[in-house]
């Protein structure tokens, strides 16, 4: 039988690219796997993108006409600190025969000094926050190339904007996760070898979450039907903004964690916020419902309880 779309998605062991398998295979509804759609996942084991060779051997292997573009660096505020060379390095070589690329951006690329909410227009309106300018500036120029292979050849490379992303699969490392699954971790050791939790931080800061289950549907809903170059906001609403304190909350709750915790408040807390419109969303997609809050933290908790032995915590 022909395929009609060869879809490769880069990145596909990873959190998103994970949470994308898991929506193409389970959903019974219209996020779900199509006739005529070939699927497939790819992990760095299949070729190393930074490698102009070996990103062409992968393109001449599979022929793909779409890629959802997820390979990259990634990592929480301490790991962005840490490395901003090796966050400007991002790669990515597309071959003529793709149709349609959906790259993914973030939301703490825009600029540092901005009025909220931020939206999809002011991306490259000034300098990001230093804590993470490496990641943001890369992640910027995919916006710039999607925009030039339209001018010059017509291509439809498009982009989506995710706000801080959690869910099964995550990176759960001590030191160089995002806040939820770094929390979880710790939450996790607090209880199971009775020692304090503590949370790096003032827990001020806000933050909006997306469940990578339902940034995973928003994602084939882009590769489907989305018709813009222009990038989109995938997020939560902003009366749906949580401070990090709120998060401790939540995970506490949801590992039965029955001892108080504290702030670490020598650490730093990053950004404010960078409170994200999503109304360029609800206008496609009036009637998205989101997981709420707590029944997504509450299911990170029991996929990461459950498969405590293989997830990515820094020890495997
Ligand atoms: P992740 O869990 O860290 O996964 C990264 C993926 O990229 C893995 O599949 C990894 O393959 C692959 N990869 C990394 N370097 C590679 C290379 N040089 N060549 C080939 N593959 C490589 O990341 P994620 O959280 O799913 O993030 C997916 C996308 O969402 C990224 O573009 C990220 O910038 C964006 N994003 C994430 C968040 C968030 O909160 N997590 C928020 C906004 C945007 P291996 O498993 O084989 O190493
Ligand atoms: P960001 O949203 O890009 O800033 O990235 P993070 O997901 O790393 O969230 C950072 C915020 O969470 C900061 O305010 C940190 O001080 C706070 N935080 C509290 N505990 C932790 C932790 O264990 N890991 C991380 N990454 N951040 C933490």
């Amino acid at each position: 039988m022909t395929q009609d779309k060869v879809i490769i998605v880069t990145g596909g062991s990873g959190l998103v690219g994970k949470a994308i398998e898991w929506v193409i295979e389970n959903d019974k509804g219209k996020f779900g796997k199509m006739e005529g759609e070939k699927w497939i996942f790819l992990t760095s084991k299949d070729g190393d993108l930074r490698s102009v060779e070996a990103t062409r051997a992968i393109f001449d292997k599979y022929n793909p006409t779409h890629v959802i573009h997820l390979a990259a660096l990634v990592g929480g505020l301490f790991k962005n600190m840490k490395y901003k060379l090796d966050f400007l390095r991002d790669n990515l070589l597309i071959n003529d025969n793709v149709k349609k690329v959906v790259s993914c951006l973030s939301t703490c690329i825009f600029p540092d000094k901005t009025t909220y909410p931020i939206d999809e227009t002011m991306i490259h309106n000034g300098p990001p926050h230093d804590s993470n300018f490496g990641y943001a500036y890369a992640k910027r120029l995919i916006d710039a190339q999607n925009k030039a292979y339209y001018d010059q050849f017509g291509d439809k490379f498009t982009s989506v904007i995710p706000t801080n992303v959690f869910g099964p699969h995550d990176n759960y490392d001590l030191q160089d996760s995002h806040v939820i699954p770094g929390l979880i971790h710790k939450c996790y050791l607090a209880k199971k070898n009775k020692t304090p939790f503590v949370v790096a931080g003032t827990g001020k800061p806000r933050r909006q979450f997306i469940y990578s289950r339902d940034l995973a549907k928003l994602f084939i809903w882009v590769l489907r039907e989305y018709d813009e170059i222009d990038p989109i906001i995938l997020s939560v609403g902003e009366k749906d903004e949580v401070s990090i304190k709120d998060v401790a909350d939540a995970i506490v709750k949801a590992m039965d964690f029955k001892e108080s915790y504290t702030f670490d408040t020598t650490k730093a807390d990053g950004q404010y916020k960078k409170t994200a419109s999503n109304d360029k969303l609800l206008k496609y997609l009036p009637d998205f419902e989101f997981t709420p809050f707590e029944t997504a933290v509450k299911e990170s908790v029991e996929w990461f309880i459950q498969n405590y032995d293989s997830a990515r915590t820094g020890k495997n």
